[in-house]
């Protein structure tokens, strides 16, 4: 699909930001502009649409390396427009019984089972999507629970695993009195602006001593590839941010200070897994595919591995010190 026409700049439809939002620093550098698109959003929701065409630039922090926008639209709960997805019922089951992020899952919950000694152990997904990976935990012994907003992702979340899927943000389940040995954010932390809030809350959501398992896209990583393949094909636009679905960019750096300024210590930071091609898929396709992916992550996992652009995705881990 080809990208709207721009449309004229209107400073009544964004708000600057003017600091990085994990390390306040204000030496910021444009790198990328991203225009938005949001004509399928047309009947649903005009006043989103009525954003297709305008731009917002991603600038890079001269201090951290973290990666935002320069800007963010003033439209009231624009995030939360934006992610009215109205997905039919039969996509979301979909999305439960599919097991392309099962090795994700796997990886994250055998290290936090080398972290969390406690018994029993409570884990909260925060952005638990389909459910997928709460079954899994499930599977493998923990009392979970999880935070998901849209509507039928969490119906479908509560249904397939029994466990109670919260559809409030984490600033009000930490108002109450639930804590947990370990919380996930798996491809969550990307769409969130200010990054730092969202990780003070969740600190409030764990037990002493819990730990907190972060995954996210590289931001650097994530910008070599795009530029990689659109040289390859130079028709193809390079698609970093549409529509700022991905508000932050990571770096390795940025996302240790984020962690630490959140209040967390211990943090240690790696390549993440890879998703897999599905097992519904052809064997030949299936095979080949996945031996590239995990040969680029293993070669990623190998020492120095995580700051050069084959480490696609990072994993942290890190322990909140309150004793
Ligand atoms: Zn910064």
């Amino acid at each position: 699909m080809t990208l709207p026409a721009r449309v004229a700049p209107d400073q009544a439809l964004f708000q600057p930001v003017d600091r990085c939002w994990v390390c306040d620093e204000t030496r910021l550098e444009r790198f990328h502009e991203c225009r938005f698109d949001f004509r399928e959003y047309a009947k649903q929701d005009p006043e989103l649409d009525s954003y297709t065409g305008r731009t917002a630039w991603l600038v890079r922090c001269a201090g951290c390396g973290f990666g935002q926008p320069d800007a963010l639209p003033t439209l009231p709960r624009f995030f939360d427009r934006m992610y009215d997805q109205r997905w039919s019922e039969q996509w979301v089951e979909r999305e439960f019984e599919s097991d392309y992020k099962d090795f994700i899952f796997g990886r994250i919950l055998g290290e936090l089972e080398r972290r969390v000694t406690a018994r029993p152990r409570r884990l909260l997904d925060i952005g638990a999507h389909a459910g997928r990976f709460m079954h899994v935990a499930q599977r493998a012994g923990w009392i979970v629970e999880g935070i998901e907003l849209n509507p039928r992702t969490a119906a479908c979340a509560a249904r397939r695993t029994g466990a109670p899927v919260h559809q409030v943000n984490a600033h009000t389940l930490a108002s109450g009195l639930r804590r947990f040995n370990a919380i996930t954010l798996t491809d969550v932390l990307e769409h969130i602006p200010e990054p730092v809030a969202l990780l003070t809350t969740v600190a409030k959501l764990l037990e002493p001593r819990g730990w907190i398992a972060v995954k996210v896209p590289c931001g650097r990583s994530q910008w070599h590839k795009e530029r990689l393949l659109s040289a390859i094909s130079p028709s193809r636009e390079i698609s970093l941010a549409g529509n700022l679905v991905h508000v932050n960019h990571f770096t390795t750096a940025s996302l240790k200070t984020a962690l630490e300024r959140a209040g967390f210590d211990e943090v240690q930071i790696g390549t993440a897994a890879p998703e897999l091609v599905p097992r519904d898929c052809s064997a030949l396709q299936r095979v080949a595919s996945n031996a590239v992916r995990l040969g680029v992550y293993w070669a990623a996992r190998l020492p120095g591995g995580v700051d050069t652009p084959l480490a696609l995705n990072l994993q942290a881990y890190a322990r909140f010190p309150r004793r």
